[in-house]
């Protein structure tokens, strides 16, 4: 697809305003390799999470956004930090007494704690690969160790040693006192024991290219006692070559000066790393590359998610009960806003996508190009954007209030309920299956636990018995009669309404919202809705 400037003009959504930043950017500063190159970092200390997932994608969407407004294809490289030391054991690994002897070393230097693969982050990167592959994500892999030891970084931490003091220079103001004089950007990997987390620098020697460590730092946790110590070792050794790796702040600047980085999103939570490292990617002569940062998720009380603590969802935990696309959605929208991640805003996101695929065959091809599903769908919004679409009203709350009142796991029955009430549903018989799926087990995990039907209260009893005879002498099925119906029962009887709908859901499903009343009648049926409530009256009565 091609637009012209008008038509680009009228791309207001966030990848395209990321865009145009870049855009901007690349006018000053040529992209190194031809290709405007993309970057998403990741620290194989742990698995891949939700928040690697949200950088990946929303990096993602950004490169789909420029080919669109340029032609032009771009580069992904997803590094992987695995040069960086172990300094504390993760509770979620097998073998811990294992790794623990090896704290402080690289990440690429511990022996796997599962025993596949050649390393700690070896099995890690494995992981991340696995993951962006299953999501179908688009990139090339870079492990860091794999740079500093093949010679890739060499030329960039030639300049770094040239460069030290006015490294440094940005640097200390951010330290605190007693942390001064010992800072510098080089972390020695010590020649005889092999940590990286224990050695610092003592002089350096750049007419020769090379540094003079001691190791001799230690760290022990309280807790479990595990930690490292120096071993005393004292030497000279080259900057180049993986001797030495950089800290973590000049390690995001030469990354980005050696491969010339043009994009990068961040969280927020790194703002002030990014503007250091940007600062020392200058010293060492390149622009750095421009990029959002992007809010933190958010638990269930607010707090931020964190890895270690294993507060917040897990992709998986997601994917049980909406379908990807719900969690793509979700991480789409207002990546500027701290969004709660938590099961209960699953269905809001299920039925906010729904509706997004149920306007796409409407909308024109600037409109399509502004829709959240032209990101989430982008192959096929691309090749086949006419078979994307939703045929029906149906959402997942509805399903969800459904298997709620059918109280019951029979898909067949589910099915003749939904196609009574939209024959048109069968069209999109693969999605909806899909959708009862997610239904059935966020209704056994997060529903059902909390049924509670109740008999309606005295002063509430007439207005429910007035609607009961009103549906036993109804003939039609028409959602608004039986809604204005309701309405009229309600208000007869001189009770606050909205109490009421409250005690027709309590009555009919055990909780305490439910759908429109005339929507659900009409879904499950008068004559069944008739049945339910005289049995439950005479039940709670009972
Ligand atoms: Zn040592």
């Amino acid at each position: 697809m091609s637009l012209d400037k008008q038509e680009i003009n009228q791309l207001k959504q966030w990848p395209y305003r990321e865009c145009r930043g870049l855009m901007k950017s690349l006018k000053k500063r040529e992209p190194k390799s031809g290709k405007v190159l993309f970057e998403t970092g990741y620290g194989p200390s742990g698995l891949p999470h939700i928040g690697t997932f949200a950088e990946v994608a929303r990096t993602t969407w950004v490169r789909q956004a420029y080919t669109l407004m340029t032609g032009e294809q771009t580069l992904l490289y997803a590094f992987s930090d695995d040069m960086d030391g172990l300094r504390k054991v993760p509770n979620n690994i097998p073998n811990r007494e294992l790794i623990a002897e090896h704290l402080g070393k690289p990440l690429c230097d511990i022996p796997d704690p599962f025993g596949e693969r050649e390393s700690y982050s070896g099995y890690m990167n494995a992981k991340l690969r696995e993951f962006l592959d299953h999501f179908g994500f688009d990139y090339t892999f870079k492990a860091s160790h794999e740079q500093y030891r093949g010679g890739v970084f060499n030329e960039g931490l030639g300049r770094i040693l040239d460069n030290y003091e006015k490294i440094r220079g940005v640097i200390l103001p951010t330290l605190s006192e007693e942390n001064r004089a010992d800072w510098s950007p080089f972390m020695p990997i010590c020649r005889s024991c092999g940590k990286v987390n224990s050695t610092r620098v003592v002089a350096t020697h750049p007419e020769r290219g090379t540094l003079s460590y001691v190791c001799d730092g230690s760290l022990v946790h309280e807790k479990t006692g595990w930690g490292y110590s120096g071993c005393g070792d004292e030497s000279e050794i080259p900057v180049t070559d993986g001797n030495v790796k950089v800290g973590w702040k000049v390690d995001w600047a030469l990354r980005w000066y050696t491969f010339g980085v043009n994009y990068e999103m961040y969280g927020k939570d790194l703002i002030d790393s990014a503007k250091l490292s940007s600062k020392i990617c200058r010293i060492l002569g390149e622009q750095p590359p421009v990029g959002m940062f992007y809010e933190m998720f958010l638990d269930q009380e607010g707090h931020k998610i964190s890895k270690s603590i294993g507060n917040g969802l897990t992709i998986d935990e997601w994917l049980t009960y909406g379908p990807l696309e719900s969690l793509a959605l979700f991480i789409y929208k207002r990546p500027d806003r701290a969004s709660r991640l938590h099961f209960d805003v699953i269905p809001q996101h299920i039925d906010e996508y729904l509706n997004h695929l149920s306007r796409w065959p409407d909308l024109d091809r600037i409109k399509r190009c502004n829709s959240p599903v032209y990101f989430i769908h982008h192959a096929q919004a691309q090749d086949d954007p006419e078979q994307l679409g939703f045929s029906t009203d149906l959402n997942f709350n509805v399903i969800l209030n459904l298997v709620s009142v059918l109280n019951s796991e029979d898909r067949e029955m589910i099915w003749t309920y939904l196609l009574r009430y939209r024959p048109d549903a069968e069209q999109d018989r693969e999605l909806i299956d899909g959708l009862i799926d997610k239904a059935l087990v966020y209704y056994r995990d997060f529903v059902l636990p909390t049924k509670d039907y109740q008999l309606p209260s005295d002063e509430m009893r007439p207005a429910v018995d007035a609607l009961v005879v009103w549906l036993d002498g109804y003939d039609g099925d028409d959602a608004v009669e039986i809604q204005n119906a309701a309405y009229a029962a309600g208000k007869d009887a001189g009770v606050n309404l909205r109490e009421f709908f409250k005690t027709m859901y309590q009555l009919l499903i055990g909780q305490d919202q439910g759908p429109r009343l005339g929507t659900f009648i009409q879904l499950y049926g008068v004559k069944d809705t008739l049945k339910l409530a005289q049995a439950k009256l005479v039940e709670l009565s009972g």
